[in-house]
């Protein structure tokens, strides 16, 4: 591993290592940053449209299939991932994560412009026809600003320019050239384990180096989340190493409510380490759904769970273990067969 100094002057061995053996540790709920089943997760309502990039021969090698959300999600809680993924239960987006969803719509059409035009009063221009946007795709987010909640959409779309504005402090897009943005990256491991996420944003070096870049946007205590964050880009990373065949020579966490940039280097090491614990995550939750055994793991995430009323740590108890169906060919359900 290599640490490096971020601009801010935070270094990536501040943040936790999500390496071997941590499967219990370093999990998060990411309830407050959008990136959850709710919010800006994979198989969030805006990105559905996203088609595979696997040949019929990989997907027909497909035994199951995960995402960084759900993986954090079994490793925070297993009964969380059992209500998201095999319950599959609804969840309201909080105004938080949909805060997110919006900030990042935003940077993604700033880079659209040519780069002398991405300007701080470009992108703050861009925040309400985004969400405008937004709303016109997905109606119930609207739906969060309705009736006694109608006169909080000021001060909510001034947090979102806040958050912009934080991005202009840690980096200037007017000298990057993102080689890709929300881009979905996936592959089939030996084991037939299906990795796939979006990126925020992939830049290229003219040397051919690669950097991950994720925009953090929550509102909730940075330190709760940072180990998922992390988990979340290692994953990104394995996969790029072995779609790629390189290893990403930069993750980068931009949190933009704390202005703060932290850029940590993986090595393949530390990586091949990662898949075999992947692997062994995905195992666990196998064994789990054979078992139709999913314990609670009560954590100050807890407070960032949408089913405390479902959950026996809170006095609830949770609906009859369903029968399964047969995922569909290629696992796109996040969940064993
Ligand atoms: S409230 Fe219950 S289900 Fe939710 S994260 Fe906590 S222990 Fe898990």
């Amino acid at each position: 591993m290599t640490v490096e100094t971020s601009p801010t002057g935070r270094t990536a061995s501040d943040l936790p290592t999500g390496g071997a053996g941590d499967a219990a540790s370093d999990g998060a709920t990411g309830s407050a940053d959008g990136d959850t089943a709710a919010g800006r997760g994979s198989d969030h309502p805006l990105r559905r449209h996203r088609e595979t990039s696997l040949t019929a021969e990989e997907l027909a090698a497909v035994r199951g299939s995960l995402s960084p959300s759900r993986a954090s999600d079994f490793k925070t809680c297993p009964l969380l991932y059992r209500f998201r993924t095999i319950d599959r239960l609804p969840e309201t987006p909080t105004t938080d994560q949909v805060r997110g969803t919006l900030v990042h719509a935003v940077l993604e059409k700033l880079f659209e412009l040519p780069a002398a035009e991405r300007t701080r009063r470009a992108a703050l221009a861009l925040l309400e026809p985004e969400w405008a946007r937004l709303t016109e795709a997905e109606p119930a987010l609207a739906e969060l600003f309705t009736g006694d909640t109608a006169d909080q959409l000021g001060g909510w779309l001034e947090s979102a320019r806040g958050l912009v504005d934080g991005y202009f402090t840690v980096e200037d897009p007017q000298r990057l050239e993102p080689a890709e943005r929300e881009s979905l990256i996936e592959v089939v491991l030996d084991s037939g384990l299906r990795l796939r996420g979006f990126v925020d944003r992939l830049d290229v070096s003219p040397a051919g180096d690669l950097r991950v870049v994720d925009y953090k946007t929550g509102g909730a205590p940075r330190e709760a989340f940072e180990a998922q964050a992390l988990f979340q880009l290692k994953f990104y990373a394995l996969v790029l190493w072995r779609t790629r065949g390189v290893v990403p020579r930069a993750l980068r966490l931009l949190y933009l409510k704390d202005r703060e940039a932290c850029d940590y280097s993986p090595d393949a090491d530390e990586l091949a380490r990662f898949e075999r614990n992947v692997v062994a995550l995905w195992s666990a939750i196998e064994r789990a759904t054979q078992s139709a055994e999913f314990p609670p793991k009560r954590s100050r995430l807890c407070d960032w769970c949408a089913h405390q009323s479902r959950c026996p740590e809170f006095g609830g108890t949770p609906p009859p273990f369903p029968e399964l169906p047969s995922p569909p060919r290629g696992g796109d359900q996040d969940r064993p067969a």
